[in-house]
C-alpha cells in the first residue's frame, strides 16, 4: 500500500482558518459580546414570529432560488430581481465570486486592513492575495490603482471597510473604478451601508447598473440582526451572476433563512429604529472614548476600532481587563491591527459597562 497521502490544492494550507468574535469569557456567566457587529437590537419581530409555523414545513427542499426573498429584496431596494443573488451569507458570495474568477497565477487585491475573507477566498483557489497600504486607515484608491498587475483578476473593497468603520465616498469609488481593466472584476462589499449616513456615500447600486465588472455584495448579518441564519444578496451584472447561478449549491440558502429574510426585510421601520440607536452612539462612543486618551477612526459603521497606542497600555492588557468584566470586545491583530480593540455598538448598559470599565483600565 502506498503511503502518499491526500493532498490540498498549493494555497491552502497557507490558510490560517478565520477566527471569529468571541462570544464567552471563562469564568463568566454573563457576557456582553461586541465583537462581531451585530446588532444590539436583535432581529425584527416580524422575522421571528414566521419561525413559529416554519416546523411543520422542514420536510420540503428550499426554494433553490430563493425567489420570495429575491422579490422583496428588489421591492425594497427598487433593482431588476433578475440580477440578483443570494448566498449562504455574503461569505459565500464573496467565495462563489472568487472561485469563479480566480485561480493559480491571479491576483486577488485588496487593502491593508481589508476583510479576512478575502485574503482565505483567495488562498482557496490558489490566487495570490495583495494588499495595498491604506492611508490613515483609510482606503486609498491611488495604492489600489497602483498595486494593479496584469495578473489582477478581483478588487475587493469593503465600503465602509471592518474593522476600520471608515469609508471612501462615491466619487473616489469612481475613480477607482475608471482606473481598472474592463477585466477586473470589483467586488463592492457594502455590509454596512445601511448604518452610513452620509450624503457621499452610496453602496454601488449605480456603478453596478452602469458596468459590467462591478457587483455589490450585502448581508442580512448585521443591520437586520440575522446572523444565525447567514443570508447574504447581491447585485451584479447578467454574465457574473449566471457564473454564480451555475456554481452555487442548487439550495445554497435554507428555508428558515429565507422566510425569515423575507420578513426582516419588509420591515424597514425595524431597520430604522436599529439605526437610529446606532446614529445616537458613535458620537458618544468616540466622544468619550477619544477623552480618554484612544485613537479612533471616524465611523460610518455600527463599530468602532479604538488604538491604544498613545495611552501606554497594551490592547491585549485592555482585553483581559474587559474579559474578567463579562465585556467582549474583538482583537484585531489578524488584521494588522495588534494596538487595537474593535467594538460593536451595544445597548445603553453594554456601551456606558465599555465606558466605565475602559475609564477604570486607562486610569490604574
Ligand atoms: C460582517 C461582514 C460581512 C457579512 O458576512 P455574512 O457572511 O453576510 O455574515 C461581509 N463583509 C464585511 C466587510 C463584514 O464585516
Amino acid at each position: 500500500m502506498s503511503s502518499l497521502l491526500p493532498t490540498p490544492k498549493p494555497g491552502i494550507l497557507d490558510i490560517t482558518p478565520y477566527v471569529g468574535g468571541r462570544s464567552a469569557v471563562a469564568g463568566s456567566q454573563k457576557v456582553v459580546k461586541l465583537s462581531s457587529n451585530e446588532t444590539p437590537l436583535g432581529a425584527s419581530p416580524k422575522a421571528k414570529a414566521v419561525l413559529a409555523d416554519i416546523g411543520e414545513k422542514l420536510h420540503h427542499y428550499p426554494d433553490g432560488g430563493s425567489g420570495e426573498l429575491l422579490s422583496a429584496i428588489a421591492d425594497i431596494h427598487k433593482l431588476p430581481v433578475e440580477n440578483l443573488i443570494c448566498g449562504n451569507g455574503s461569505d459565500e458570495l464573496l467565495s462563489l465570486i472568487t472561485n469563479a474568477y480566480a485561480g493559480p497565477g491571479d491576483e486577488v487585491l485588496f487593502s491593508q486592513h481589508g476583510f479576512l475573507v478575502y485574503e482565505l477566498a483567495a488562498l482557496s483557489n490558489g490566487a495570490t492575495p495583495v494588499k495595498a497600504t491604506e492611508a490613515n486607515l483609510t482606503t486609498d484608491v491611488d495604492a489600489l490603482l497602483a498595486a494593479v498587475t496584469e495578473n489582477t483578476k478581483i478588487l475587493f473593497l469593503a465600503n465602509p471597510n471592518n474593522p476600520t468603520g471608515t469609508y471612501i465616498p462615491v466619487s473616489e469609488v469612481e475613480r477607482l473604478h475608471a482606473g481598472l481593466r474592463s477585466d477586473i472584476l470589483l467586488v463592492l462589499d457594502a455590509a454596512y451601508a445601511e448604518y452610513v449616513r452620509k450624503n457621499d456615500y452610496e453602496a454601488g447600486v449605480d456603478l453596478v447598473a452602469r458596468n459590467n465588472n462591478v457587483i455589490m455584495t450585502r448581508t442580512f448579518s448585521k443591520i437586520y440582526g440575522l446572523s444565525a441564519l447567514r443570508i447574504g444578496w447581491a447585485y451584479g451584472p447578467d454574465d457574473v451572476i449566471d457564473v454564480l447561478n451555475r456554481i452555487r449549491g442548487p439550495f445554497n440558502v435554507n428555508a428558515i433563512a429565507q422566510a425569515a429574510g423575507v420578513a426582516a426585510v419588509k420591515d424597514q421601520e425595524f431597520v430604522e429604529k436599529a439605526r437610529e440607536h446606532n446614529d445616537k452612539w458613535i458620537p458618544i462612543l468616540v466622544q468619550n472614548l477619544r477623552g480618554m486618551g484612544l485613537e479612533i477612526p471616524d465611523s460610518v459603521g455600527n463599530f468602532i476600532l479604538m488604538d491604544f497606542e498613545g495611552t501606554g497600555k497594551s490592547a491585549s492588557d485592555a482585553d483581559a481587563f474587559l474579559n474578567a468584566r463579562g465585556l467582549i470586545l474583538r482583537s484585531v491583530a489578524s488584521y494588522g491591527l495588534p494596538t487595537c480593540l474593535r467594538m460593536s455598538v451595544g445597548t445603553d448598559d453594554d456601551n456606558r459597562a465599555v465606558m466605565d470599565a475602559l475609564r477604570e483600565f486607562l486610569e490604574q
